[in-house]
């Protein structure tokens, strides 16, 4: 999967409409302490699904939204488009994904304009080995987490890379549905043996 633009508005430092370009290749982000780095990072993650507050800095989601400076009031919401480009069975095909956090309401998420649930946000994005939590995705402090991670830490990594962690959430969701249908088995079992 190919990034190729991140829109922001309204999100945490980005009070109004941001485009930000990705070219190909590795792109990194410089520029002056407290500049909005780790904000556009945290926009990517956010958008391809991260869920924990505490990760974006914040004590609780509705932090991403910009909270309003002395020269500027707070907004009401935050939505962050990420434009992608996948290889198709005709060719590359591009998707833009948007996720949007409304005060009081929640996020909600669009892929190409259709509304999809959080979940489906993960798996389009597990499928194409990449996500919130990518190695590809190189946040301060990140390299030196790379090197003393655990092994089964860097076993995920590897799993991403090879795109299999898709896989995992699918087997995963299985196994849940199979305990849901053995247990109701039981239960059939047990009203079958009350009525003999
Ligand atoms: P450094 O190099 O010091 O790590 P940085 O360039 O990564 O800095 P960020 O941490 O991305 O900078 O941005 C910090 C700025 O974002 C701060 O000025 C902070 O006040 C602002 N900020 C964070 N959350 C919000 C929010 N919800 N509303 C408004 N501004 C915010």
């Amino acid at each position: 999967m190919r990034l190729k633009r991140l829109r922001l508005t309204g999100f945490k430092s980005f009070v109004d409409p941001a485009d930000l370009r990705i070219e190909p290749g590795l792109t990194g982000v410089v520029g002056p302490n407290g500049c909005g780095k780790s904000n556009l990072l945290e926009a990517l993650r956010w958008t391809m699904g991260e869920n924990s507050a505490r990760s974006m800095r914040g004590a609780g989601m509705e932090d991403v939204i910009f909270a309003g400076t002395a020269t500027r009031p707070p907004r009401d919401f935050a939505e962050v488009s990420l434009l992608a480009e996948r290889d198709g069975p005709d060719g590359a095909e591009e998707s833009e994904i948007v996720r949007r956090i409304e005060r009081g309401a929640g996020s909600a998420y669009r892929i190409d304009g259709r509304d999809v649930r959080a979940r489906d946000v993960h798996l389009l994005f597990a499928d194409a080995a990449t996500g919130p939590h990518s190695p590809a995705l190189v946040s301060q402090n990140r390299i030196g987490a790379v090197i003393a991670a655990r092994p089964t830490e860097r076993r995920a990594m590897l799993e991403e890379a090879a795109g299999i962690a898709g896989l995992h959430v699918r087997r995963r969701d299985a196994e849940a549905r199979l305990r849901a249908t053995e247990a109701n088995l039981t239960r059939l079992d047990e009203v079958l043996a009350d009525q003999t």
